[in-house]
């Protein structure tokens, strides 16, 4: 249902979309307006049951800004709506304004209107967000839940069914990334899921009448019983786990226990706790099978010893195959340098950097070269022939590539693309980090500047080393993965 819903939205102008929303008069706006009446389908009133769950889904993507409420609409990705946050109340003139309202006739974001009724933060955001601009088409629709704003049914599924995906899939990959067998990763997955066929979900499973340990006779059998509580276990985890740890060990949920094992070094031994963990919890599921299933008797002289013996061999298995892998991935060096543009072209190093300790701050900068190496202003490059270098592949991958136009970065792609119009010939380039030094260093030296966009007629002296190191020649020598 939430996908028709979103079909309804993304897919406006096909075909069952417009019969759909022609009959029950759904309104011409790209969100339809929903509501049934008493000879509506079935189907349709179970689209309109379920529309929150699409109309929550929803974030904006500025086009030309006309259609998009600054305040009540969700634009600003991942904030939700301004008007929810806001630092002072709105003033009712203003609460329906659209975002094109809050553009200075340069083209600029009108800060002085809404900068001090929001919080920082959420500011730094919008510079970051390319302006709504009447050369732009409509406003559109995006998926929130999905970073390039594609609707996904999984996504949906999640949502509605409460599943925090970023949790789940990082207990997944921490398993995962355990140096332990693969069916070591499976048994400790089985917990966490709560799926060990123990006598408790036996029950569950009516594969029998009886939920209680046979191995200590307490009454109810469950995952955290028989890895972890039953007598016969716990004076294993009692040697290895650190005293001061015990009472947090052993009072711990399920969920929470196994986390806790996952993240903290809470083992007297010298070895990766994780290993030793998932190793004992491994060794004692199959010790308490063998002894149900088996000849009654686990077999095992000292399970603690058991254990060390198993981790050890488990860390040098896994560091010999670590060992192979270091070979075959060999590395050479080198020479990088930054070469000068061909006779009658500009070349433009760009970079960008961002601070987790500044606010989050974030700032980008390029220097603009001729063919002798020498500085140029940036304006001055009007209708040339243009390299554009820099040294995040990502970028200039997506630059390179067909727009999404649900990507929240799709208006800045396409404002590149426009300006890109206005020069004859454009190339963009990916370079490693060594040859873009130049502009490497100007993110750097505009943290201290204010906000907005700053031309310099001749190089901050930052820069002015690295510009002559580039004019020289100086090379640079990384190490990179050989190709064979
Ligand atoms: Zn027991």
């Amino acid at each position: 249902m939430t996908k028709l819903g979103w079909g309804l939205v993304a897919n406006k102008d096909s075909l069952w979309a417009r019969v759909l929303r022609a009959k029950y008069y759904c309104g011409d706006d790209i969100i339809p307006t929903m509501r049934t009446s008493s000879n509506s389908s079935q189907l349709w009133k179970a689209m309109v049951r379920n529309w929150h769950h699409t109309s929550e889904g929803l974030e904006w993507r500025l086009g030309d800004g006309k259609r998009i409420r600054f305040w009540l609409d969700a634009w600003v990705p991942g904030c939700g709506k301004l008007c929810d946050i806001a630092l002072a109340p709105i003033t009712q003139d203003e609460v329906g304004a659209c975002v094109a309202e809050y553009i200075t006739s340069l083209g600029g974001w009108n800060w002085s209107k809404f900068e001090f009724l929001i919080p920082n933060p959420i500011n730094l955001k919008i510079a970051a967000l390319h302006p709504p601009s009447s050369a732009e088409s409509q406003d559109r629709v995006a998926w929130r839940y999905i970073n390039d704003g594609r609707f996904t049914v999984q996504s949906a599924y999640q949502r509605i069914a409460g599943v925090n995906e970023n949790e789940q899939g990082s207990l997944w990959r921490s398993i995962w990334r355990m140096q332990v067998p693969q069916r070591v990763r499976s048994c400790i997955w089985l917990c966490t899921q709560n799926k060990l066929l123990t006598n408790a979900e036996r029950v569950k499973r009516c594969m029998t009448h009886y939920a209680e340990c046979t191995r200590c006779g307490s009454s109810f059998e469950d995952v955290l019983h028989a890895i972890r509580d039953c007598t016969k276990v716990k004076s294993l985890w009692l040697r290895l786990v650190k005293p001061s740890k015990w009472p947090l060990f052993f009072s711990l949920d399920l969920d929470r226990w196994i986390q806790l094992n996952l993240s903290m070094k809470i083992g007297v031994l010298d070895f990766d706790w994780t290993i030793i963990f998932a190793m004992t919890c491994w060794s004692v599921w199959r010790w308490r099978n063998e002894e149900i299933i088996g000849d009654g008797s686990s077999g095992e002289a000292d399970p603690f010893f058991t254990i060390i013996r198993r981790v050890r061999n488990v860390r040098e298995a896994f560091d010999m195959v670590a060992g192979g892998q270091a070979k075959s991935a060999a590395r050479v060096n080198r020479i990088v340098i930054w070469e000068r543009p061909e006779l009658g072209w500009l070349k433009i190093n760009v970079d960008g950097a961002s601070s987790r300790d500044n606010f989050e701050m974030a700032a980008c900068g390029g220097v603009v070269r001729n063919e002798c190496g020498d500085f140029v202003l940036g304006e001055t490059f009007g209708v040339g022939k243009v390299v554009i270098e820099m040294d995040s592949l990502v970028a200039c991958e997506m630059i390179k590539a067909p727009i999404v136009d649900t990507h929240p970065c799709s208006a800045l792609i396409r404002g590149i693309h426009s300006r890109c119009n206005g020069v004859r010939e454009v190339v963009f380039r990916h370079v490693y980090r060594e040859a873009n030094r130049a502009a490497d260093a100007m993110p750097s030296y505009a943290y201290r500047m204010n906000r907005g966009l700053m031309f310099h007629s001749s190089p901050p002296a930052e820069v002015v080393s690295v510009l002559n190191d580039d004019m020289l020649g100086v090379r640079t020598t990384r190490a990179c993965v050989a190709v064979s």
